[in-house]
């Protein structure tokens, strides 16, 4: 049983990155983003809480998050492994898994890291907004979106490295270049 978490900013690849390593190990998916986003479209009442906060660019309050997503791992595990995509965002999130998983007998077996400079990524996140028909995908939610992720989240960076599960690799370039060095490293795990 494999638990990944896959990091990197808004923009920097993480669910397309995702989408192959599903295909490819066949590892079950959370994407935290698309659970809220199913969640506003249901019309339910966590969802409407968490509306205000995305397209306001901010994140959900750590408690609530913290809440679903014990209740959505379950769901799909036991497994052959998970993709954590977009949680944790902030360090208490990070605590939280740890316990989370420790609970269930696991824990998480590495952080890929997706680096990928500012201006590359305000340009794919206003690009993404043409299609991917999301109200944060707009210029003044991109930039809050990334000042939060800047603060709120990259603190996590140091966090992963002093449990030496960080492994960072280049963002960019290539597709299946950046997927080929995610998957040599969860091929030595
Ligand atoms: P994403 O699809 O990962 O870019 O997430 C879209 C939005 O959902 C974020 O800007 C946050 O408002 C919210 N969100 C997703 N995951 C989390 C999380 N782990 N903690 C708090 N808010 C989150």
């Amino acid at each position: 049983m494999k638990n990944i978490v896959i990091f990197g900013a808004p923009g920097s690849g993480k669910g397309t990155q995702s989408a192959l390593l599903v295909e490819k190990y066949g590892f079950k998916h959370i994407s935290t983003g698309d659970v809220l986003r199913a969640e506003i479209k249901k019309g339910t009442e966590l969802g409407k809480t968490a509306q205000g906060f995305i397209d306001n660019g901010q994140l959900i309050p750590d408690d609530l998050m913290i809440s679903i997503l014990a209740g959505v791992y379950d769901s799909l595990c036991p497994c052959e492994g998970v993709i954590f995509d977009g949680f944790p965002r902030t360090v208490p999130q990070a605590e939280a898994l740890k316990v989370m998983l420790a609970e269930r007998g696991t824990e998480v077996a590495a952080m890929l890291e997706l680096d990928v400079p500012d201006e590359m990524l305000m340009e794919r996140l206003i690009n993404r907004g043409k299609t991917s028909g999301r109200a944060d995908d707009n210029e003044e939610t991109i930039r809050k979106r990334l000042n939060v992720y800047n603060t709120q989240t990259a603190p996590l960076i140091a966090w992963y490295e002093a449990e030496g599960k960080r492994n960072a690799v280049k963002g960019y370039g290539p597709l299946e270049e950046i997927n080929a060095a995610l998957c040599q490293v969860i091929d030595a795990l």
